[in-house]
């Protein structure tokens, strides 16, 4: 097997990892393959699935594969360790796309790296499906994300709480590179190594900086927009990542490193799953003031590139970090207005679509209702059937109340009620992974060696704003006690 491979990242940045190779595993099964993103990287994967398992699992790479374990320092839950890197992941190789965009293509669970920390280098089949259904639930709902090319299932037992079975991950990118990667050469005072890995992030990301004089704070203020813009749309669907510490903030602005995620179900801004996030650190409504605070990481990481003056650094990177709250108030009200059926208007400020979300919102908030089902019924009133949302509502004052308002408010658009339903359906999805559909999935495949759960769901989300006949279960809430107990670990 070959693929194009152009390693650009092993060739320009010796230093900023260390090359490695994968382990055996003693006996590799493939258990997914998504041929659509196959087909979007130009990989003809038309092998028989033996030879795609030795592949996918590491035991034979295709040539032109140049494994490497990338160094990257991180705050993790705000504490800094000045080298993380790699620890069971390899960058394989890189392709360029049909569309022109290159991509990494990476492993997850392929054995420990010098960067390991004691870590067995591995990844069980439960959380690697995860990563998997989320990404693609993900990429279906327009969200920037890495996504899974393949996941194997290794022959070989993980021990965590108890023996999992093993799996390696096959992950694409737009890159690699994380706030993280910045702040390992910053931590060991690296100038031109810093510079070098600038320059190359530059290049791959933001092509039209590269070369200017300004390029380093105009970097910096793209990687803030990017965020900007993600976040908004991670709230916008109620998707709570679970870890956002700095070495899993992408630089390309994609959704990484899915581990203790999970979707909103009650509307709750203080909504936390993850059980390593006691203080709620990371929970749903905190994610925006974390962008920033993982900016503010990166903007000092790169204070020494931004301006020879060390004040008027701190002053153009402090002027970006600021500008998150406005760029991120500015894709969330873009987020709001598309969800609510409401066209921009460039006339006014905002302000008052502003109070509009918020007070939606905080009727959401006190009635517990389900976050995307009562979005989705929105989609119907707007249709001229109010029946399903007052379902869901225990104030039914306040929410007629309400109501008035944004029905006045989309009176003053053009659209006609059936357009603006329909477009509010293909904001408002159906379909989100619920939790307990995704634990159901993942515990046939992992105990039962039973994959059809998993791949149903798959299906399911593959369209998440269509109501499809037989896929009525995938929009239902879970119940109660499920949800009241839920927890999402991070020892992945
Ligand atoms: P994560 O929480 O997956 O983003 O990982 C944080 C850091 O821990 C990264 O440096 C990982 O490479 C490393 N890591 C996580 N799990 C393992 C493992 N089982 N073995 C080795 N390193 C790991
Ligand atoms: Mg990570």
């Amino acid at each position: 097997m070959s693929f194009a491979f152009d390693n650009s990242f092993a060739r320009e940045l010796p230093g900023c990892y260390v090359k490695w190779q994968p382990e055996r595993v003693p006996g590799p099964s493939l258990i997914f393959l998504n041929r659509g993103l196959a087909e979007e990287l130009g990989l003809h994967l038309d092998h028989d699935t033996t030879a795609l398992a030795e592949m996918f699992s590491g035991n034979r790479l295709p040539a032109g594969a140049e494994p490497i374990a990338q160094a990257y320092a991180g705050h993790q839950f705000g504490n800094f360790s000045p080298q993380l890197g790699d620890g069971r992941a390899l960058l394989i190789g890189e392709l360029v796309d049909r569309l022109g965009r290159r991509r990494d293509m990476a492993f997850k669970g392929s054995g420990p790296t010098p960067f390991a920390r004691g870590g067995d280098g591995k990844a069980a089949v439960g959380p690697m499906l995860r990563e998997v259904v989320i990404g693609e639930a993900m990429h279906a709902l327009g969200v920037p994300t890495t996504r899974a090319l393949a996941v194997v299932a290794t022959g070989e037992s993980v021990y965590r709480e108890a023996p999992l079975p093993g799996a390696n991950l096959t992950r694409v990118a737009l890159s690699h590179l994380r706030v993280g990667s910045f702040e390992y050469h910053a931590a060991r005072g690296d100038q031109a190594q810093m510079r070098r890995l600038a320059d190359y992030a530059i290049a791959r990301h933001d092509p039209a900086l590269a070369g200017t004089d300004t390029r380093y704070p105009d970097f910096l203020r793209a990687v803030m927009e990017r965020q900007a813009a993600l976040i908004a749309r991670w709230i916008g669907l109620g998707f709570i990542h679970g870890v956002m510490n700095t070495d899993n903030m992408s630089i390309a602005g994609e959704t990484i490193d899915y581990g203790p995620c999970a979707f909103m179900e009650a509307y709750d801004p203080k909504a936390v799953f993850s059980s390593i996030d006691r203080g709620g650190r990371y929970a749903y409504g905190k994610q925006p003031d974390i962008a920033q605070w993982n900016l503010a990481r990166l903007a000092e990481a790169l204070l020494p590139l931004l301006a020879e003056d060390q004040d008027e650094a701190i002053a153009l990177a402090t002027d970006v970090i600021n500008d998150f709250s406005v760029r991120y108030r500015h894709h969330w009200l873009t987020v709001m207005r598309t969800k609510l059926g409401l066209a921009a208007r460039e006339e006014d400020d905002g302000a008052d679509d502003l109070a509009l979300a918020e007070d939606w919102l905080a009727l959401l908030h006190q009635s517990r209702a389900d976050f995307t089902l009562a979005w989705r019924h929105l989609a119907d009133a707007a249709a001229g059937n109010p029946a399903p949302l007052r379902q869901r509502f225990t104030d039914l004052p306040a929410l007629d109340a309400w109501l008035a308002r944004w029905q006045a408010r989309c009176a003053a658009d053009a659209a006609a009620p059936a357009t603006r339903a329909g477009a509010m359906r293909l904001a408002n999805p159906w379909l989100i992974p619920r939790n307990h559909l995704v634990e159901e999935a993942l515990t046939a495949a992992s105990e039962a060696n039973d994959f059809a759960p998993f791949e149903r769901l798959l299906e399911a989300l593959a369209r998440p704003c269509e109501e499809r006949a037989g896929f009525e279960r995938y929009a239902a809430p879970a119940p109660a006690s499920f949800t009241a107990t839920y927890c999402t670990f991070c020892g992945t």
